[in-house]
């Protein structure tokens, strides 16, 4: 176990005052070691909490009374979410998209984790293969909720084939027991043709109603393939199995809704796109549950960019740390990047619109119907992966700079926020790397509509 290390003090905070400082080891927090930044959020929540700390270079810790409210901030932020370890996974999904990733990468995204506490701190799947009795019995506890739990099937044989894991057999026998006690549950369902799709999808979404009808949605996602992938049983959707699925997923939907009430199960963006039909309307999202997994995200997108003022999506904002300070989300679902306001100043170059191969096909239509002959799209093939792999969010630098060469000078050029984690592409490059200055857009309609009608958006990197 490593005590949680400062990394930030809020400036005339608790913490200040008490003299906390960056670097400083809290050990524990009146008595007890945090194990996680869900008991040092819960620790810290106390009033006047007395804090064992030790200081840089320092062998020894001394006890610090921290003057505060209870429910008060303490003002620190932490190295890490976890201060036991990680948990990762034992299963060995041929779909698994981490070993779809070239050599050479940033170590944290080789992680293969598999931790209920991943899952409620920023919406990360778990299988709950290495769940144990002690997690449950804390998570109703604590009420430990929303989580994530990756179903891909209900045939215990065949979600074991799917985790290559016989475990995958019975571990969904915790999510019964998750929502017996009431936890709220996001299921997911990767597909892959050939494998889970077809009779076998309709059998895991009878199982669903089955035997998770307290589910509160699941999304189907199709299998994502980078040109890395040495599994001879996984291939792409074609247009026609795309089209299958949402025939499948929308009959259900019926289902679900004359059986519960509710339409449960959703496809994602990718699958419209693949099979060239139109997205649903917002009102098929029922408040847009999986948004964050790509599932009515364009939707979304189109209706804030079409309906200024529109709100966003109302459903689950992924993750305890939408809602807490403490520690950042290094390594997980860190913020894109810290965007500066949006200046209202007017900028009358015209425009090029830089995006992945599906978010230029949910943009084609906007631009045309805004009716600016000055602004173009300009799709970034995606070469770093490969495969079908056609998602704004797996843009790397040097496919984006690639792209940016074909450009004219006199552009401005706009890229979608998606693309960046802590400011950095997934190659490690950053906007610096770049050829030339970009705009970063937040990934909303709104937001690039304002850009495109002339406000810019900072920082504008130069390289
Ligand atoms: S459970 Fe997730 S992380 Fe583990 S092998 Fe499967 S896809 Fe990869």
């Amino acid at each position: 176990m490593s005590a949680p290390t400062v990394t930030s003090v809020t400036a005339a905070s608790p913490a200040a005052r008490a003299g906390l400082a960056v670097g400083d080891e809290l050990l524990s927090i009146d008595g007890h070691e945090p194990r996680d930044v869900i008991d040092f959020q819960r620790l810290a929540d106390a009033p006047d909490p007395s804090v064992l700390v030790r200081r840089a270079g320092s062998p020894l810790g001394r006890l610090v009374q921290v003057p505060k409210a209870a429910g008060e901030p303490l003002g620190v932020e932490v190295s890490s979410a976890v201060f036991d370890r990680i948990r990762t996974c034992d299963n060995h999904c041929a779909f698994c998209f981490i070993y779809q990733l070239p050599k050479g990468m940033r170590r944290s995204l080789y992680l293969k984790d598999d931790d209920y506490r991943l899952s409620f701190l920023y919406g990360n799947f778990t299988t709950l293969t290495r769940f144990t009795e002690l997690d449950a019995e804390r998570i109703l506890t604590e009420r430990l909720g929303p989580l994530f739990v990756s179903i891909h099937a209900t045939d215990p044989e065949l979600r074991a084939h799917m985790l290559r894991n016989p475990k995958g057999a019975t571990s969904l026998r915790w999510l019964s027991v998750l929502l017996d006690g009431g936890i709220e549950v996001h299921g997911q369902i990767v597909v892959c043709p050939g494998i889970n799709d077809g009779a076998a999808l309709e059998d895991t979404l009878a199982g669903i109603l089955d035997r998770f009808p307290a589910l509160a949605s699941v999304g189907a996602v199709p299998l994502g393939l980078s040109r890395y992938s040495n599994e001879p049983e996984m291939r792409a959707h074609t247009r026609d199995e795309a089209a299958r699925v949402l025939d499948t997923i929308e009959e259900w939907q019926d289902v679900f809704r004359r059986a519960l009430g509710h339409r449960m199960v959703f496809a994602a963006d990718e699958y419209y796109l693949l099979a060239g039909r139109p997205l649903p309307p917002a009102r098929h999202y029922d408040g847009y549950p999986q948004h964050e997994n790509g599932i009515g995200m364009a939707r979304a997108f189109v209706e804030s960019f079409t309906r200024p003022g529109a709100d966003g999506p109302g459903g689950v904002r992924h993750g305890f740390f939408a809602s807490v300070d403490a520690a950042p989300a290094e390594g997980y679902r860190a913020p894109r990047l810290a965007l500066a306001p949006a200046v209202a100043s007017r900028d009358e170059r015209p425009v090029t619109i830089l995006t992945g191969a599906y978010g230029a096909r949910v943009l084609a239509p906007l631009v045309d119907a805004h009716h600016r002959e000055d602004v173009a799209l300009h799709p970034v093939p995606n070469d770093f992966f490969g495969g079908n792999i056609g998602v704004a969010g797996l843009l790397t630098g040097e496919d984006v700079g690639r792209a940016l060469h074909a450009v004219g000078s006199e552009q401005r050029c706009l890229l979608p926020d998606a693309c960046l984690n802590e400011g950095r592409f997934l190659d490690g490059l950053t906007l610096a790397d770049l050829p030339r200055p970009v705009e970063v857009v937040p990934t909303d309609g709104g937001s690039l509509r304002r850009a495109l009608d002339g406000t810019s958006f900072h920082p504008v990197c130069a390289s």
